[in-house]
């Protein structure tokens, strides 16, 4: 059995939101090597089998919402954890500086319109946080306009969990050296230049306004109905392990069930 220490502790308490950089790495009594390795691989197992009774059930959504800096594994994690799912029961979006259309409406409509359908799992590779975190870390918006965003994105978040939608949000925590390394492939390999991005650069030079910004938005938005998550992720075995624990642990929570034939179809025979 996995003890506590190795599963995600949702934040209750702003105490518990330190993101320095010694919190990005895996916890002591996570396994190491093939151990962990195989620990994940169950879990994703886990999350296979329990994404065909959500689907067959039919009553809820699931939602995942991944942020995290550059780099921080948002990509690896989608097709790491999900590698069981089938693809016709989940949705991924991957949400980009907004384009000018959806700059004409309010920054929650394109988020919600990606939002999952009973049955299916929606994945957001960053999300309507974008909103807050981008605008405070550049002051575009004054603070006024942002208080009134953690309020309508608590609301929003609590429309969906009263509307079938469970929640699920992670932070993925890496350290300044974790990203540099990163960074650095992605500038010396290949097939990974492609994923560089000067701007990348920039906000890696406003590392401790993005803390701060992070550390709010966790401390505002970490709802009852709608937890964070902040995942150790300087290690991506460890970081896979406890994303997809969670989320099979969520899915198990719901008493997911196959529907029982109709009534009316007993005794029907097929000729
Ligand atoms: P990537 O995830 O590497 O493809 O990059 C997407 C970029 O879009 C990141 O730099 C995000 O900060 C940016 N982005 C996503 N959503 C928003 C938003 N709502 N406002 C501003 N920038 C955003
Ligand atoms: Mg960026």
């Amino acid at each position: 059995m996995p003890s506590d220490r190795a599963k995600l502790k949702p934040i209750t308490s702003a105490r518990q939101i330190r993101l320095g950089d010694a919190d990005a790495a895996p916890p002591h009594s996570i396994p190491r090597g093939k151990e962990l390795r195989d620990a994940a691989e169950e879990q994703v197992a886990r999350i296979k089998k329990l994404q065909q009774v959500l689907y067959a059930d039919g009553r809820f959504a699931l939602l995942v919402v991944l942020q995290g800096r550059d780099a921080s594994g948002k990509d690896g994690t989608v097709k790491k954890v999900f590698r069981g799912v089938n693809p016709m029961g989940c949705q991924v979006t991957s949400f980009k500086v907004p384009t000018e259309l959806e700059r004409q409406y309010d920054y929650l409509w394109r988020v919600h319109r990606r939002v999952p359908p009973k049955r299916m799992i929606g994945i957001f590779n960053r999300s309507h946080y974008e909103d807050v975190i981008v605008p405070q870390v550049q002051r575009l918006l004054p603070g006024r306009v942002l208080s009134h965003r953690f309020e309508e994105i608590n609301d929003f978040e609590r429309l969906l969990t009263q509307n079938s939608v469970v929640v699920l949000k992670f932070f993925l925590h890496v350290s300044r050296d974790e990203q540099k390394k990163r960074l650095t492939e992605r500038l010396q390999d290949r097939k990974k230049n492609w994923k560089f991005r000067p701007s990348d650069l920039e906000d890696r030079a406003l590392w401790g306004d993005y803390t701060k910004a992070f550390r709010e938005v966790i401390a505002k938005c970490s709802t009852t109905w709608a937890r964070w998550h902040i995942v150790p992720a300087d290690n991506e075995d460890a970081r896979n392990l406890l994303v997809a624990r969670k989320i099979a642990d969520t899915l198990d929570a719901l008493s997911l069930r196959y529907p029982p034939l109709d009534p009316k179809l007993r005794g029907v025979k097929v000729r």
